[in-house]
């Protein structure tokens, strides 16, 4: 079972545009390991920032000790003993965490150096700022704008899915809704 979140950066530069998920893998690869070390690389690629699936997230990490078991191991390319990671980086790794604390009892989000003698992810990575922002209430969740013939509703971005209210999005179509409250369902007409 996946109790624990664990934050690594990768102390490399991100090149921006071509996958450094390759290069860690090779590099893991490369010290006999069966595959990448990580459950999630988070990196930006064609100047978008992706996460990027490695290990099954029940599969064991080789990530940190004493946390392999029962952690999931995300790692953030950069380097965040040198630079700051941007807000932006924040958001993304806290939606992330959010998703998985959807699937997994998780109950503490920890940098690696909370577990074992180590600088990772870099004493620029603000734990605490993650923490909040993934514990942080739906202010905190990116609005989305739904454009539906002409019309414009806000929703919410929640793992990149949106979010917006039915009855909204059905009047735009020219619909109906109907709420049923004996079996409390909902009927579009
Ligand atoms: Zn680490």
């Amino acid at each position: 079972m996946k109790t624990y979140i664990v934050i690594h950066h990768s102390a490399t530069p991100d090149g921006r545009v071509f996958r450094n998920f390759d290069a860690i893998l090779k590099d893991h690869l490369a010290r006999g390991w069966r595959d990448i070390g990580y459950h999630w690389i988070v990196e930006y690629a064609n100047n978008e920032l992706i996460a990027i699936p490695g290990r099954n997230e029940n599969d064991v990490a080789a990530g940190c000790k004493g946390r392999n078991v029962d952690g999931i191991h995300i790692c953030v390319v950069g380097n965040f003993q040198e630079g700051v990671p941007t807000d932006e980086q924040y958001r993304f790794v806290a939606q992330l965490c959010r998703g998985i604390k959807c699937r997994h009892p998780i109950l503490e989000i920890g940098g690696h150096r909370d577990y074992d003698a180590t600088l990772c992810p870099g004493e620029n990575f603000d734990m605490d700022l993650l923490r909040e922002l993934v514990k942080g209430d739906d202010d905190l969740l990116q609005d989305v704008k739904v454009a539906v013939k002409g019309k414009e509703i806000v929703g919410k971005l929640i793992d990149n899915k949106a979010y917006v209210p039915v009855r909204e999005l059905v009047e735009a179509l020219n619909y109906k809704v109907v709420w049923d409250e004996n079996d409390r369902s909902v009927t579009i007409k």
